[in-house]
């Protein structure tokens, strides 16, 4: 076998994909470990999602290929969709493109704009394809510190040379793993600085409907002039229960939206029609009252970890939206990996270690909560008798 490429040396395996391989291994020997680790939702989606889903396959005519760009019907309700949340008109044709879940899109975004030597601001602390794009693009990271209180970035810190470099900037809010949340105002600041030095503002935005105690989202496309510079990238797979669909799209820049479909269109060919009739079904018929009750089954498990933290060495704020209670690890012998390790070897619950979402977040672990509150509870209690007796 011939040895792989080096750029598999600086693209480490994806973090999630060796914690599961460690629990795979604790089960096989007997024990039951809780995952409070990964982000997937397990409730379901509407039930109108799958007969579409059905709907559609039934029809002969809908399983060739559907297109590089998605259905035309596909894009207009996501045009639609921005209008009506938004107030943010975008065209369909060149202002939507379709993804295969928002990941592929922004990998493949990286793809689109870095050449080496360039660098993309990322933020330290942040969801961890940002980094591996530019790595795979061969592109250089530069970590833009996000620390408490609020976990914005710090524009005016970035060094001048590093801004000349810059083609590219990350953002997510509400934050995985933080929860914190941006409002107008500093998605206003954020476009002007990119219109100055001319960066691509990048938003990954698909925690826009998981939101808590009236906190409403807004969208970075809501800046003035935010469409000459900014791309953002909406998701099904948090707003309606769908990640395993793998269905998203990006909206914005029209120029971003054709470089980032050049690259797409040599690397895979589309959805299933099936799912974009599914996910019309989804952004049309899907009414606040079921993204609310749904929000309320996972504010009920929010409040039942926070009520927790005191008595497993943990603090945090209260997320005002995500899927995640970001606790600092107090005891200061160990940091977020210890705790996580020590936690997953005496009490058989595995947290995400703080330190997988960049530099800043070695202090802390990321707590899910797509988990049903009894396998919740369960899971805290072994924490707490792990924790007393440490
Ligand atoms: C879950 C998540 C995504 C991935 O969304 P997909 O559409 O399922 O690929 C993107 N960004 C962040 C911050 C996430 O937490």
């Amino acid at each position: 076998m011939p040895k792989p490429a080096n750029r598999l040396s600086s693209l480490p395996p994806y973090p999630f994909a060796l914690l599961n391989q460690r629990i795979r291994e604790l089960n096989a020997q007997g024990h039951d470990v809780i995952s409070l680790d990964i982000g997937s939702p397990d409730l379901p989606p509407p039930d109108a999602v799958i007969e579409a889903l059905y709907q559609s396959a039934c029809n002969p005519d809908h399983h060739g290929y559907a297109g590089y760009r998605g259905t035309s019907e596909f894009r207009a309700a996501i045009a639609d969709y921005y209008r009506k949340r938004f107030g943010v008109e975008v065209d369909p044709n060149s202002q939507v493109l379709p993804l295969l879940g928002s990941k592929e899109g922004i990998v493949n975004l990286s793809l689109a704009y870095l050449d080496r030597g360039d660098v993309a601001l990322v933020p330290d602390i942040g969801y961890p394809s940002y980094s591996m794009g530019v790595y795979l693009a061969g592109g250089d990271v530069h970590w833009v510190p996000l620390r408490e209180p609020d976990y914005l970035p710090d524009l005016a810190g970035v060094p001048t040379d590093v801004l000349q470099r810059a083609r590219l900037i990350w953002v997510n809010y509400p934050n995985n793993p933080t929860g914190a949340t941006a409002d107008l105002s500093f998605y206003q600041r954020l476009v002007d600085f990119c219109r100055e030095h001319d960066i691509l503002l990048a938003s990954d935005n698909p925690y826009e409907e998981v939101t808590y105690d009236g906190y409403r989202a807004g969208s970075a496309l809501q800046a003035k002039g935010a469409l000459d510079v900014a791309v953002e990238f909406m998701s099904f797979s948090k707003t309606y229960n769908m990640a395993g669909w793998r269905l998203g799209a990006a909206v914005g820049n029209a120029d971003a939206i054709k470089n980032l479909l050049q690259v797409k269109s040599n690397v895979d060919s589309g959805h299933f029609h099936a799912v974009y009739d599914a996910g019309i079904t989804a952004i049309e018929t899907t009414d606040h009252a079921w993204i609310e009750a749904r929000n309320a089954v996972y504010r009920s498990r929010r409040d039942t970890v926070l009520a927790a933290l005191p008595e497993i060495g943990l603090k945090a704020q209260t997320p005002k939206a995500s899927l995640y209670v970001w606790g600092r690890v107090e005891d200061d012998d160990w940091d977020g990996a210890q705790y996580a390790e020590q936690s997953l070897v005496n009490a058989h619950v595995s947290f995400a270690p703080g330190m997988i979402y960049g530099p800043g977040g070695g202090q802390y672990v990321r707590i899910s909560l797509c988990l049903k509150e009894d396998r919740l509870k369960q899971a805290l209690e072994r924490l707490k008798v792990w924790y007393a007796k440490r």
